[in-house]
């Protein structure tokens, strides 16, 4: 019986084949796995999740099929956790749990516009914007959950859309 090898040159039939895929099939794969979590996840949790899955992406792969789902506009990459979601709706900022990390988008297109007016007043030319706020979400802040992990699923998974969470 042979041990276990990382080596490509090994006797694995997954990673072998992972070398014939497109980056149309990696991009799948990613999308898949992003749409399976229930929360932002790093490029390393994809890449280990990808083993898991039996469809092996190393992390320079993840990369940059992360940096193409980026420019189409299909992922979000939450800068301040450095994970990534996919981007079902329009992103203009979002508030994250420290507790649970769920992850709730805030959709307000005023928001965007009333910083670059603050900027434009100091002469400042924007080039990116990032409104991420960290604190503690309201069923955190509402309840002793004893299943942190089912407490996310709940908020995440939460498909009505958060219309105008900060007001005018
Ligand atoms: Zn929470």
């Amino acid at each position: 019986m042979h041990a276990g090898s990382p080596s490509l040159h090994g006797a694995n039939p997954k990673l072998r084949l992972a070398a014939r895929r497109t980056p149309e099939d990696l991009d799948a794969l990613v999308l898949n796995l992003l749409a399976a979590s229930n929360r932002p996840i790093s490029a390393y949790d994809i890449s280990d999740r990808s083993i898991v899955a039996g469809q092996s992406i190393v992390p320079n792969q993840v990369y940059r099929t992360l940096a193409r789902l980026i420019d189409q506009g299909l992922v979000h990459r939450v800068e301040s956790l450095s994970a990534y979601m996919l981007k079902q709706q329009s992103f203009d900022g979002c508030l994250i749990c420290d507790q649970c990390q769920a992850v709730q988008i805030l959709s307000d297109p005023d928001l965007f516009a009333r910083l670059q007016d603050c900027a434009h007043r100091f002469g400042f030319a924007v080039d990116r914007t990032v409104v991420e706020m960290h604190g503690c979400c309201r069923d955190c802040a509402t309840h002793d959950h004893p299943n942190r992990e089912h407490e996310a699923k709940r908020v995440f998974s939460d498909s009505t859309p958060p219309p105008n969470i900060i007001g005018v």
